[in-house]
């Protein structure tokens, strides 16, 4: 556990990628090491600049990642990049975070990526991102992106373990914004149209001006997200969206942060509790017992979904009564 230890701090690249599969596991030994290894593990000096990258598959996360992460590592940064996405499990591998979408990056020394964790549910996927990214800091990367997918709640996780969300997206206007999730909108902090190049460059413009009124009707002028365009593919535009991406950290102040983080933090706890609790029911042999009686009972309208649900709770707590006590 020492060398571990060292060899993070180190910045010694294996045992990162050891670190961060010891965090990942699920293994139940494994977590009790790992949460011994986050114990050990320095903070680093000044917080790392944490910010999500969010777009729907195509809108150039990989592209933009792989341009600004180069930028970033030749300013002096040590750059992270790890993935959210908890659809791996279904695809039987994982898409986001793929070193071979980001050849440069994931040949530079001074960047480091890790793909998606490829089994387990959000809650489990976003418990491992959450410990690589603390792993990553002790290993001194300032600048830590985390990659997500436009499906369902992971955005939502992800915006839940960053300082600030950028959200990629594609040239829109009129009745395609309502196209965008709502809730995406809610989240993002700075929003950038991308693919604004070649015959696309000026409605690339024009839609992230009407968005970006669209935003100030909804939020108010001072708090609407700045909305920018780029081109991942020529790099024009890049280095604005991440100085968009820094302001927004900026106005959120020393302090913001903090607060932001420690909320972030009480959230998460709860997320760990109600992940732990689904897993339990799951794996309860207690539950297993009346799962398929109770089915029978409602296939048949015999059980109300009220009556149903009693059951199994009951089976649940009189199964684990011991355990509680
Ligand atoms: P991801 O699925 O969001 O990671 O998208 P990729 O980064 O893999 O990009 C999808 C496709 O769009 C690739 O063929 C890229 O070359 C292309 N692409 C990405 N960014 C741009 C851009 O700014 N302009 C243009 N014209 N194409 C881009």
């Amino acid at each position: 556990m020492a060398d571990l230890v060292d060899g993070v701090v180190a910045g010694r690249r294996a045992a990162i990628a050891r670190a961060i599969t010891l965090v990942e596991s699920s293994n139940p030994e494994h977590r009790v090491e790992a949460r011994e290894l986050l114990g050990a593990l320095p903070s680093p000096e000044q917080p790392a600049v944490r910010v999500g990258v969010s777009g729907v598959p195509g809108v150039g996360k990989s592209t933009f990642i792989e341009v600004l992460g180069g930028r970033l590592t030749a300013s002096g940064h040590r750059v992270g990049v790890l993935a959210v996405d908890p659809s791996s499990r279904r695809t039987g591998g994982s898409v986001l975070g793929d070193k071979t979408r980001m050849p440069d990056l994931a040949a530079d020394d001074r960047a480091f990526i890790r793909a998606s964790p490829s089994a387990g549910t959000l809650g489990g996927v976003a418990r491992a991102t959450s410990q690589a990214m603390l792993v990553l800091e002790a290993a001194s990367y300032d600048v830590v992106l985390v990659e997500t997918v436009g499906v369902g709640q992971s955005e939502t996780t992800v915006a839940e373990m960053v300082d600030t969300f950028l959200f990629l997206t594609l040239a829109r206007t009129g009745d395609q914004l309502q196209g965008i999730k709502r809730g995406i909108l809610e989240l993002a902090d700075v929003i950038a149209v991308n693919k604004a190049d070649g015959d696309r460059e000026a409605e690339a413009r024009s839609a992230a001006r009407e968005l970006a009124g669209a935003l100030r009707m909804v939020h108010g002028r001072d708090r609407a997200p700045a909305v920018v365009t780029c081109s991942a593919l020529t790099g024009a535009g890049v280095d604005d969206v991440w100085q968009r991406v820094l302001d927004h950290r900026a106005r959120l102040g020393q302090d913001g942060l903090a607060q932001k983080r420690a909320h972030q933090q009480l959230d998460f706890a709860w997320d760990l509790v109600r992940d732990e609790l689904e897993q339990r029911l799951t794996r309860s042999g207690a539950v297993s017992q009346v799962r398929e009686e109770v089915r029978e009972l409602v296939l048949r309208g015999e059980l109300s979904a009220v009556a149903a649900a009693d059951r199994i709770l009951a089976a649940y707590d009189e199964g684990h009564r011991g355990a509680a006590e």
